[in-house]
């Protein structure tokens, strides 16, 4: 056993940038039933978008493989996300599988949290560690202008409360904040969770895909979110952040628990940047604003020996030089590149 996991550190490839591989984000849906105009906006995903087909989308035990491979070249958490991945029927069969696999320390989940009641349960019987629920503002006007039209914000509520009670803690909320949009409403976020122990995390808004009409004016630098937030209940940093850590977290001085901003645009954090993508056809990208990906559907389905899949894996991660967020305000004067992947599609 001591020898396998040495050899399979062994095995460990970095990147050009020393970035060791250790976090796979496999999305397993492209649709969802949300059109957020900062994701899938709906002048593009409208009812003729054409979405994968079933037989398009990696099958679970194609995911299983993959993983494995990648677990052996140093994956150790997985995330599932898209698209919405509770649109995916048995999602929590894959969880199970996925949570079995010797080597996987942590199965994750990200949603938009409109299905997640009816499903909390037995994902949490199947093994998931974490869930992640997006939520973008706890004002219902607001929070159907950001899902695109979907006036769910009590279902979303019912789901993380049914995570609560299923004991997928502590649960991450998401929240995606838009200057002149729900900027206004974070603290009545902070004031909500803030002693329930769900942490919630504000996002600045990316520039992820090239559909949703971004611009900086629209970014809040969560240093100006974090004044305000501490200017009501004051926080003070948390230490001891690990290598490939998002999030910059903060704890409430009074014990009331944490809150974590994700600051890519401001504050990026691509030097420590340790995931691989996997989209749901099965094709690998090494960074988020990637225009162009690795297949591996195609080999896998015409037979591919794991070793062949483990060397394209291996030499892909090898050539990785993306540093996008860290580059971003050079490349976008220089409008560069020219057409990245769409996150609903490659995963959040
Ligand atoms: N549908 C699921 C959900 O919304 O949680 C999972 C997929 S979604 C693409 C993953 C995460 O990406 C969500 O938390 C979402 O808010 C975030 N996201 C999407 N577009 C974004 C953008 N332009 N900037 C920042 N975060 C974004
Ligand atoms: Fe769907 Fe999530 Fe994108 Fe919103 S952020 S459109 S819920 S994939
Ligand atoms: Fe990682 Fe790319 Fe994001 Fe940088 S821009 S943190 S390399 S995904």
């Amino acid at each position: 056993m001591t020898a396998k996991i040495t050899d399979l550190q062994q095995a460990r490839p970095r990147d050009m940038l020393g970035r060791p591989l250790h976090d796979l984000r496999i999305s397993v849906m492209d649709r969802c039933n949300f059109r957020c105009p900062y994701c899938m906006p709906r002048e593009t995903f409208h009812e003729h978008y054409r979405f994968l087909r079933s037989s398009e989308r990696l099958s679970f035990d194609e995911i299983v493989r993959i993983t494995r491979l990648f677990v052996q070249l140093g994956v150790r958490k997985v995330r599932l996300t898209g698209g919405e991945p509770l649109l995916r029927a048995n999602l929590a069969e894959l969880v199970g599988d996925l949570t079995s696999i010797e080597g996987v320390e942590d199965v994750a989940l990200t949603t938009n949290g409109v299905l997640l009641a009816q499903h909390a349960a037995e994902l949490k019987a199947n093994g998931l560690h974490r869930i992640t629920v997006s939520l973008d503002s706890l004002d219902a006007a607001i929070f159907t202008q950001m899902s695109g039209g979907f006036a769910e914000l009590e279902r979303v509520l019912e789901g993380i409360s049914a995570a609560v009670a299923a004991g997928l803690t502590p649960i991450k909320i998401n929240t995606v904040v838009q200057r002149g949009i729900n900027d206004h409403t974070v603290l009545d976020l902070v004031e909500r969770f803030r002693g329930t122990g769900v942490i919630v995390r504000f996002i600045e808004y990316m520039d992820v895909g090239n559909r949703n009409h971004w611009s900086m004016d629209r970014v809040v630098p969560s240093r100006e979110l974090l004044a305000r937030i501490h200017a009501r209940w004051p926080v003070h940093p948390v230490q001891g952040r690990y290598r490939g850590e998002v999030a910059e977290r903060y704890a409430f001085d009074d014990g009331a628990g944490e809150i974590g901003f994700i600051s890519s645009v401001t504050n990026p954090f691509c030097g420590d940047c340790t995931r691989a993508r996997l989209s749901s056809e099965g094709v690998f990208y090494t960074c988020l604003f990637a225009s162009t990906g690795v297949d591996l559907r195609g080999p896998l389905r015409s037979g591919a020996s794991d070793e062949a899949l483990l060397e394209l894996i291996r030499s892909t991660w090898q050539q990785r030089t993306d540093r996008y967020s860290e580059l971003r305000s050079s490349l976008r004067n220089n409008e560069y590149p020219l057409k990245k992947i769409e996150m609903y599609y490659i995963g959040g």
